[in-house]
């Protein structure tokens, strides 16, 4: 399993636009702090932009968020695995399970089975990949604020990404994959 859960271990770190503020996209650079943590500067860039009047579906697609819950939000991988790799994860800065409280807990469970099925409809996979990397043994790539990866598979991929290794094959581009996961995930929603 270890080609499978390392390769974006390294990905926030390095961050590939250059940012000094890691998680801050350039379009929502306005942003004037920084937390130190990736999915904590995203979310807060998020919704300064959006306090500062950018219209919601702009700012959200410019973080990539794809759904906000009460306690646990979604939002794409900036340097997905495979198309539609997505991550579910707290608001709360915290970097263990046993410190999430029982309300987002469940919420985060409630959202990983909605996530696997707008996988389902959107990608029509043969399986998923739903994980927990927690600290940096293991394999966290943000150790500090736990973030479940989901992921669709198909049968043989794995040669594939074998062969890439390192390199990052966007096969949709990240603004394609948020309207369609968007439109997937307000379909599930409904069901
Ligand atoms: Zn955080």
């Amino acid at each position: 399993m270890d080609h499978l859960w390392t390769p974006w271990r390294y990905a926030y770190v390095t961050s590939a636009d250059g940012a000094t503020r890691p998680g801050v996209p350039p379009a929502l650079a306005a942003w004037p702090g920084d937390t130190g943590c990736v999915f904590c500067n995203l979310i807060a860039s998020i919704n300064y932009a959006i306090e500062q009047g950018t219209p919601a579906d702009q700012a959200e697609s410019a973080g990539g968020l794809i759904l906000r819950g009460r306690n646990c939000f979604i939002c794409l991988n900036a340097y997905p695995y495979t198309s539609g790799h997505v991550m579910v994860m707290p608001y709360a800065h915290l970097d263990r399970l046993a410190k999430l409280d029982a309300a987002t807990l469940h919420e985060m469970a409630d959202l990983a089975q909605l996530t696997e099925r707008a996988l389902q409809r959107l990608y029509r996979p043969h399986g998923f990949n739903l994980g927990l990397n927690l600290g940096q043994a293991g394999g966290a790539g943000v150790a500090g604020h736990l973030h479940l990866h989901a992921l669709p598979r198909w049968a043989g991929d794995t040669n594939f990404m074998t062969t890439i290794g390192e390199t990052r094959v966007l096969p949709e581009d990240l603004a394609t994959t948020w309207v369609r996961m968007r439109e997937a995930f307000a379909a599930e929603q409904q069901v």
